[in-house]
């Protein structure tokens, strides 16, 4: 290995180290040591040095420690005339330059507050508000747990820029397609990644997997410190317990760096750095390499790689394995493309969400009554509208095979969400009736059509459930009439399978089943889902889980035993509580099923319904997602499902499905059903026979009558005197809020 190497990370270890104490002492000076000093929202302190040494920076003067430590750690000067065995000085000089740098950018956070957008996900591009710094705790929990999952392979931190945006974009989008993350850190000549990448109209942001930290080197540590929380966070390393944490680092987190550009003195330093986590560096240029083996996998500095070759070069240097599956359509596909979003202006064509129709249904046929592969659309595709337009849009899956059976229609259905949503480009929302899609301009542009969608549900149905199905069959409507008639045939199938569990009650059964299909977008959500509970999204019930189980039994729906009762009328079990502490990776440690004002069951973003409390009224509202009015919570549906649909248990608010609404169980502990009064009138007239049903076992046989709707009020206040003159049941019971 070469000296050159050593001499120049050590250097740039001197520099750095020096740089940060110069600033340190200004900033002691304009501040004074009790100014606060830290990352926004963490329990981690700054995470290298806390996860490494132990020591807790949270102000200037606690900050003093670590800046001494990093400059103990900087080792002699390589001299010309001897030869060291450099590897361990190297990694020093290194790991010195990362405390410094991580108390530099605190340093920034105090002297700049807005140069960095804490807590949000995405970017504010317009407003060139382009960098995120250090992800928050909330960012963390639910990226990071991707790392340890193994739901993402591992992270590429790219430092620099490639020669053009062009290049930036290529690399970006073949990582994309490996779900690898993008962490991107310092400019090369001023000239970052990230600029490059929005020169090109890539979508950056946690939810596309390409983060923005920062355009200097030191933002480096804002990657490194992400590993390491999530080492603590996930992997339980103690803080200060360096040496675990490094093995932990090298054996979990599958990272490496990309150099992109000249490797000056500090990027040296920095990439010596990374080798103590066993993150190799890859660059294209020519550098002197660093090809022993020993702290990385594989070898540790490689040089002068190009660039279409530099994904896959590193993916081997750092030894990850990563499985893609190619699906003949003209867009990229992957789950790194799950959480992206199609935004108003990118707009191209808009199926469901409310101005038309999208209804989702899958069938089981008989083997030779469909033809395996056959897409057909009938009705208008995207060659015959122009942008801006809207499409209702009826999807009608067909499969046969020996191992089918009806049992499994709906849990095939339930996959249409996810499977659609891998395609670049395409968004997709909801489920059942209440499905949503919308096409970008750049999947327009790429020559996306229609029949796309068939062509992924066959490829992917045979993938993933190729031991139940042979045979899958996919027909698109785009006409009104046919999807009507597709919407009336679906909605008595839901019906059908709603009714399975119909008679069935939380008592007699032993076992309830989870789900945790949501945890790709709330990953501390987990769904437990009993007969008289069905899932949130209104597309599980128990049966389905159970032959869910059936097809899958590593799958996302376990059986649970529910175990020992702990409060019969709100509904906890320890069984269930132990499982959701597990499932929900340490965050949830119990709730209750049947209310919603205690501990109530935590909620994701697909919810059918999200129930709230009205103080004022006694009681409680609920609001299904077509319903887009504002409500008497002073909330409207999509605000109250940002508040509460990111996996947290939220006392005075549960997700629910319109199913549940009328089952037995629902809201017992806090009164039944007697509470409800509110919700819109489409939606008492959907399930308005079953209201009434519910409401004659509960002794109000008029309740629905007695519940408010938009056209009676839309605030608490307004709703009111119609309560009172309909002498709604709420007003005579205990009171909601104690
Ligand atoms: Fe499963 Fe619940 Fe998500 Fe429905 S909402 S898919 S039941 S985790
Ligand atoms: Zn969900």
């Amino acid at each position: 290995m070469s000296k050159l190497v050593a001499f120049a990370a050590i250097q740039g270890g001197y520099n750095i180290v020096s740089k940060a104490e110069g600033r340190y002492k200004k900033a002691l000076e304009t501040y004074g040591g009790a100014q606060k000093l830290e990352f926004p929202n963490t329990a981690y302190y700054l995470p290298i040095i806390y996860s490494l040494t132990g020591m807790k920076v949270t102000d200037l003067d606690s900050a003093k420690k670590p800046l001494e430590f990093a400059r103990k750690l900087l080792p002699p000067h390589v001299k010309n005339d001897c030869n060291l065995p450099y590897l361990g000085p190297l990694l020093d000089a290194g790991m010195a330059a990362l405390f410094a740098e991580e108390i530099r950018e605190a340093l920034r956070y105090v002297e700049d507050p807005d140069f960095y957008q804490p807590e949000v996900e995405d970017p504010d591009i317009e407003n060139g508000k382009i960098w995120l710094g250090a992800a928050d705790d909330a960012i963390m929990r639910k990226r990071g747990v991707e790392f340890v999952d193994g739901t993402a392979p591992g992270f590429a931190a790219i430092v620099g820029a490639a020669p053009d945006s062009a290049t930036a974009k290529k690399m970006a989008e073949e990582y994309q397609l490996k779900t690898i993350y993008v962490f991107m850190a310092a400019n090369q000549n001023g000239t970052t990644f990230t600029e490059q990448l929005i020169e090109e109209n890539v979508q950056i942001g946690w939810n596309t997997r390409l983060v923005p930290f920062g355009p200097d080197i030191s933002a480096a540590v804002f990657a490194l410190g992400f590993a390491n929380r999530a080492g603590m966070a996930f992997g339980g390393v103690q803080p200060g317990d360096y040496k675990k944490m490094l093995q932990y680092q090298k054996d979990r987190v599958f990272a490496f760096v990309n150099a992109l550009g000249d490797v000056g003195a500090a990027w040296a330093a920095n990439a010596a750095g990374c080798v103590n986590w066993g993150f190799p560096t890859i660059a294209d240029t020519d550098i002197p390499e660093i090809l022993p083996t020993g702290v990385c996998t594989y070898e540790h500095v490689v040089a002068n790689v190009p660039h279409d070759e530099i994904p896959s070069r590193s993916i081997e240097v750092r030894g990850l394995k990563v499985t893609i599956t190619e699906i003949d359509i003209p867009l990229a596909y992957g789950p790194a493309f799950e959480g992206e979003r199609v935004r108003k202006d990118d707009l191209f064509l808009e199926m469901g969400g409310g101005k038309s129709k999208c209804t989702e249904l899958c069938k089981m046929a008989e083997m030779d009554k469909i033809e395996d592969g056959k897409v057909e659309v009938i009705g208008p595709d995207v060659a015959d509208v122009k942008k801006g337009d809207r499409l209702p849009l009826g999807i009608y899956v067909q499969v046969a095979g020996r191992q089918m059976q009806p049992d499994f229609e709906p849990i095939l259905e339930r996959q249409i969400h996810h499977l659609i949503n891998y395609a670049q480009g395409i968004m997709h929302i909801g489920q059942r009736d209440i499905a949503w899609i919308r096409v970008g301009d750049q999947a327009i542009d790429k020559g996306f059509s229609l029949k796309d969608i068939g062509v992924i549900l066959h490829a992917k149905f045979h993938q993933d459930f190729g031991s139940i199905l042979d045979k899958v069959q996919v027909t698109l409507y785009t006409k009104s009439e046919d999807v009507d008639n597709l919407t009336k045939r679906a909605r008595a199938e839901y019906g059908t399978r709603d009714d399975r569990v119909e008679k069935m009650t939380d008592e007699s059964v032993e076992t309830y089943y989870s789900c945790t299909l949501c945890q790709s977008f709330a990953p501390s959500h987990v769904c437990m889902i009993s007969p008289e509970r069905t899932g949130l999204c209104g597309a599980y019930n128990w049966m389905d889980c159970k032959a869910s189980f059936e097809i899958n039994p590593t799958g996302p729906n376990q059986p649970v035993e529910k175990g020992e009762c702990l409060d019969p009328k709100l509904g906890q079990w320890q069984g269930v509580n132990d499982f959701v502490y597990k499932a929900s990776r340490q965050t949830v440690d119990h709730y209750n099923f049947y209310s919603m004002l205690i501990d109530p069951m935590t909620t994701c973003g697909c919810c059918e319904c999200i129930a709230a409390v009205l103080p004022t009224c006694n009681g409680v509202m609920t609001v299904h997602r077509d319903y887009t009015g504002q409500t008497p919570s002073g909330m409207k549906f999509t605000t109250l499902a940002g508040v509460m649909g990111g996996g947290q248990s939220s006392p005075g608010f549960v997700g629910h499905s319109k199913y549940n609404i009328t089952q037995g169980k629902f809201i017992v502990g806090d009164g039944a059903l007697l509470r409800m009064v509110w919700m819109p009138k489409s939606l008492k007239e959907e399930i308005k026979a079953r209201l009434i049903k519910r409401g004659e076992e509960l002794g109000v046989p008029d309740l629905v009558d007695r519940m408010a709707d938009e056209t009676v009020g839309l605030t608490e206040e307004e709703i009111l005197p119609f309560l009172q003159e309909k002498d709604h049941p709420a007003l005579k019971m205990d009171p909601i809020v104690g």
